[in-house]
């Protein structure tokens, strides 16, 4: 328990509470960005059971941000080179890997071993994706999304919290925009993300649930958007 000591010296977590870490499971979809914050974070808090769900190769360009993989991993998939990360920083945690491109006909298979989702995906499309998946499966999930220098975070609870479509119901879930974005923002919103998820795993504190936190590091505000499920939703309408 030496390992976890600053985490258990604080009341609220407790011997009890880092128990409760073990024993959590955490899907985190991406392992670029976000997902290397993400990862480094439920790692060093003592995550019991990491999933990571990547396709892709680590390319030169994703080193401005994606601090976990090494340049020698260039060309290698980045679901082993995460893991390579996080066995060498903790060796105890479960890690299981998906190099796959997440889709309606493979989601249940993954998604059902999970206590919630993390999304670490970078598209526009993919994060509805997950939206959809997490509404289908009752999964809870913690959406961010990042952008030049800022971005936003959301933990969404289906069926009871306001979900990506209920907010953005004629998004062109296509577009296709290659962003900007610097490391800083991209590792202040998995931060917020991986703090969600601690809270959601020790059931502590205010969830970002009907409220959507907009982050801009240029002007160095956090604010908090109060939203609503709606009732015209397309997708959670009807649950
Ligand atoms: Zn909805």
């Amino acid at each position: 328990m030496e390992r976890y000591i600053r985490n258990t010296i604080i009341p609220k977590i407790g011997e009890a509470g880092q128990e409760k870490i073990r024993r959590a499971k955490a899907l985190i979809c991406g392992a670029g960005g976000l997902g290397s914050t993400v990862i480094a974070n439920m790692s060093a808090v003592g995550t019991g059971t990491i999933g990571i769900v990547d396709n892709d190769a680590l390319e030169l360009s994703n080193l401005n941000r994606q601090y976990i993989h090494k340049f020698e991993n260039l060309g290698k998939v980045k679901v082993n080179s995460a893991k390579d990360w996080i066995n060498a920083f903790n060796p105890e945690i479960n890690v299981k890997t998906y190099q796959t491109r997440l889709d309606h006909t493979n989601y249940a298979g993954i998604v059902k071993d999970y206590d919630f989702i993390i999304d670490c995906f970078d598209s526009f499309n993919s994060k509805f994706l997950l939206n959809d998946i997490a509404v289908q499966t009752g999964k809870t999930l913690i959406h961010g999304g990042v952008t030049e220098f800022g971005g936003q975070v959301m933990t969404i609870f289906p069926g009871k919290t306001a979900c990506l479509r209920c907010i953005l119901p004629d998004a062109d879930e296509n577009l296709q925009v290659l962003k900007g974005v610097v490391s800083p923002a991209v590792a202040t919103i998995a931060s917020i993300e991986s703090m969600e998820a601690l809270k959601l795993i020790l059931n502590l504190g205010a969830p970002l649930a009907n409220r959507l936190l907009c982050f801009n590091g240029l002007e160095m505000t956090f604010r908090k958007l109060n939203i609503e499920r709606n009732a015209k939703c397309p997708l959670c309408k009807n649950i």
